[in-house]
Parts: structure tokens; sequence; C-alpha cells
């Protein structure tokens, strides 16, 4: 059997050594950071994410989706806070039962990590860090504390994250090696709003919460202990922003002015604000993920996207899946497996981005119009009335497995058809009152 050296035991890379352990293919899988079950592993990402139909399925094959999902909380919909403290709440679908779940990932890390140890052919080792792949030899070269040391397998798979090493190598050794990196003129840092004196949930416990501003939010995601996790999604630079909130009283103005609602629920407000860092956010696209039979990416280290679709971890884990459908394809020639993948991910990989990016307006900006809402409810309707023909964008992108791609064709072909048909039915009211008025 072949042997894999796996490089990052992150979401995707637990994910992806049970995958490979439950073929049979002997897995060494090396993290740079130390043991998930030793402490903090969370190390400046965020603290909680939304898993939905796509990671949930990606578990499911595994048999380890309840076991992961056992102490997830469901969020129905969106609350958005208004700044006078009104709130609305809007469902994520027609259907009450749809919910995206937060989940620890932490716990998750662990969860995917033990999946993977339970087959005897995976070996997981903690405080490696790949500092070079030969891509050709498919030998790793890794930091420990105790030295360096080389890897040797018949393929290095990088699940090593949007600042990927491995991807670094294939940049530099591979002619024509395309990539692409843009960040948001935005950073992200989290503050957190704690349980209750009885352990409950300050705020409704079974939804996203978004505070839209137009150009900047805030989102807050339950956890199991009763708190919540705040992303402050805001611009680095410019006359308010990051840069220029530097005292407490500074914080503290700009929360009481934006986030009225909030601060009583924030008592370490400061504290976290000045001692969590601030996260950038970045989308990277490359080409190809694969050279040879040697070498592939998986996850953020092919595709890091921006987090307002709550959709990179789920596309990580459907790599996952997509390639190991295409080892079960070709068993033989790892080189057609890898590029296989490579081809059915790549377009939707793309279109996620595009579709990320779009929706960091959509929660910021769009959720706090009336005429969104409107828009939402109409969305709720045609499903209801049409259902499984009439399929909203929210919907296919995370309550179903269809490519991102065609996600995105059809919901703009159902948005022309909506416009139109709302542009007919108003031109035949106009013209119906002004036979009236005629006659
Ligand atoms: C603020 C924020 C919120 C998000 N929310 C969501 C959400 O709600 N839903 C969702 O689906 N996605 C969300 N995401 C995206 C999600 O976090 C990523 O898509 C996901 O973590 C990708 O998994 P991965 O395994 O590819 O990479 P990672 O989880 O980044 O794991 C990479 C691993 O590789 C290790 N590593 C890196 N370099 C090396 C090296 N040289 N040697 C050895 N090991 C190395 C790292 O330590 C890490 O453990 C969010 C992201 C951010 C930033």
């Amino acid at each position: 059997m072949a042997k894999f050296v796996l490089i990052g035991s992150g979401l995707a890379g637990g994910v992806l050594a049970a995958y490979l352990g439950r073929r049979g293919y002997e897995v060494d899988l090396y993290e740079r950071r130390a043991d998930p079950r030793e402490g903090n592993i969370v190390g400046g990402r965020s603290i909680n994410l939304a898993i939905s139909t796509r990671g949930i399925h990606a578990l499911e094959q595994l048999g380890i989706a309840d076991e992961a999902l056992r102490n997830a909380i469901p969020m129905r919909g969106r609350m958005i806070h208004d700044k006078s403290g009104a709130l609305h709440f809007a469902p994520y679908d027609v259907d009450p039962k749809k919910c995206i779940n937060s989940i620890g990932r932490a716990a998750l890390n662990t969860t995917v990590i033990e999946a993977a140890q339970r087959h005897s052919n995976v070996h997981v080792h903690f405080n490696h860090k790949c500092t070079n792949v030969d891509i050709d030899s498919a030998v790793a070269r890794l930091e420990t504390a105790n030295g360096v040391l080389t890897a040797q397998g018949d393929a290095v798979i990088g699940v090593d994250g949007a600042f990927s090493a491995v991807r670094k190598l294939m940049q530099s050794e591979i002619a024509g090696f395309q990539y692409d990196e843009s960040y948001l003129a935005h950073g992200y840092k989290e503050l957190t709003i704690p349980p209750a004196p009885d352990g409950t949930w300050r705020m409704e416990k079974n939804a996203l919460h978004i505070w839209p501003r137009k150009s900047f939010m805030m989102i807050a995601l339950p956890n199991p202990d009763g708190s919540f996790t705040c992303t402050l999604f805001w611009e680095f630079e410019g006359p308010r922003s990051f840069a220029t909130t530097k005292t407490d009283h500074d914080v503290r103005n700009f929360f009481e002015e934006e986030f009225p609602d909030a601060v009583p629920l924030m008592p370490s407000l400061v504290d976290d604000f000045r001692s969590n860092p601030t996260g950038s956010l970045v989308t990277i696209r490359c080409a190809p993920w694969f050279y040879h039979d040697k070498v592939c990416l998986v996850g953020d280290a092919a595709h890091a996207v921006v987090p307002f679709y709550g959709q990179g971890m789920n596309a990580a884990f459907e790599d996952c899946v997509v390639l190991d459908e295409c080892f079960e394809k070709f068993p033989e020639n790892r080189e057609r497996a890898f590029a296989e993948y490579f081809h059915r991910r790549k377009e939707n990989a793309d279109a996620l981005a595009n579709l990320a990016i779009e929706n960091f307006i959509e929660m910021r900006d769009k959720t706090a119009s009336k005429t969104f809402r409107a828009k939402k409810k109409l969305d709720h309707a045609l499903e209801a009335a049409l259902p499984g023909t009439y399929l909203p964008l929210y919907t296919m992108v995370t309550f179903t497995r269809m490519p991102y791609t065609r996600a995105a064709k059809r919901a703009q072909i159902q948005d022309g058809l909506v416009y139109a048909g709302l542009f007919l039915i108003a031109a035949i009211l106009v013209a119906a009152v002004l036979w009236l008025l005629a006659t």
C-alpha cells in the first residue's frame, strides 16, 4: 500500500488522514503545533465555526458526525441587531429543521484526529514543522525540538492551511504555477460575551447574531458553555478603524456608539480588545493543486476563502470526500486521482471564493435593509410554493451538496426570472390602472 506524508493536522488534515487510513494506506501526519488535547491549539484562528451539510456529510461518511455534533449548537437563522437594540430574526430556510451548527474548533479538531488514530496505519506526530519538501521524491523536511528529520512517502499532501509551506514549495519549484492572494481591507478580532451567572446564554442561543453596520459588522456564535464568541470585522485603516482605535476610551466609545445592546453583555470588552490579535482575511487561488503523483494540496492550502459564507471548513471537508472518491476510481494511478480531484474541485473553489466575498456585503450591509428582508421572505415563499424547483442561493450552498458553481449559476437564473416576473406584474398593474383611468 502507498504511503502518504500529510503536512498539517488542522481540521482537514485529521479528516483526510481518517479517509486515507480507512482505505488502508500508510499515513504519517505531521503537525507543527502541540497535540490539541494538551491545551490551547486555536492560535489566533476562530474559536467556533459553523458546520453545515457538506461538512456534516464528510463526517457522516467516517461515522463520526454524531460524536462531532454532540456539543454543537443549532443556529436556525440570523438575529439582526439594529443600533436601537431592536431585533429581527430571519430564518435560514423555509424548513425550520434546516440549520447551521456552531461547533468548537478545538473539540472538532480533537474528534477528527482521534478518528484518524483509530486506524493503526495512521501515525500522528505533533511539534513537527515542515520546512521543505522535495517535490520530485516526496520527501518532507521536518523541524522538531530535538533536531531535523526527513519523512519519505509515495506522496506528500499539504493540508497545512492558508499559509501552506507545501504550496510555497510548489510555487517555487513548478514552472507556470499560478498563484494569487488578495487581502480584504478588513481584519477581524474575537471578543467574548460570557454566560449569565446561572450558566445560560445572554442572547437567543439558536441564532447567529449579526450587528450589520454597512462597511463593517460584528457577529456572535453560541458556545456550549453559555458564552458567545463575537467577531468584529472592521477596516484596518481609515478615520474609524483598528488603526485609529488606540485607547480604552476609544474602544468603549466605538462599541457604545455602534453596538450599544452588546456592551453591557461584554464585561471584558476592553481587555479582550487589547489582548486578542487582529487577524487578516485572505483569498488564495492557485493552480495546479498537484504535481505528478508526488504532491497534492487540500483545504485552505489549495483555496483559502474569506469566512462570510461559513464554508471554508465545509469545503475543505468536501475536498477530502472528493479525493477519496478519486482514489476509489483510480486505485492504481495516483496522478490521475490527483488530476481528477483538482478538476472537480478547482472551479468550485473559485466560485466559493466569489460567493464568500459577496456575502460579506450581504451580511454587513444588506441584512439591515427592509428590501433584503422582503427578498428573503419572497425566496422562502417561492421555495415553499415550488419545492425542489426554486432553491435560494443560501439554501443551495449551505443545505445541499450541489457543486458551488452550479449553485451560483442556478441562483443567477432564478433571480433573473424572479425580477422579470416582478417587472411583468408591475407592468400589468400599471397598464390596468392606466386602462381604468382611461375608461
Ligand atoms: C475568523 C474565521 C472564521 C471562520 N468561520 C468558518 C465557519 O464558520 N465555517 C467554515 O466552514 N469555515 C470557517 N472558517 C474557515 C476555516 O477555518 C478553514 O477553512 C479551515 O480551518 C481549513 O482547514 P485546513 O485544515 O485546510 O486548515 P487549518 O485549519 O488552518 O489547518 C492547517 C494546519 O496545518 C498546520 N501547519 C501549518 N503550517 C505547517 C507546517 N509548516 N508544518 C506542519 N504543520 C503546519 C497548522 O498548525 C494547522 O494545524 C473561518 C475562518 C476564519 C479565519
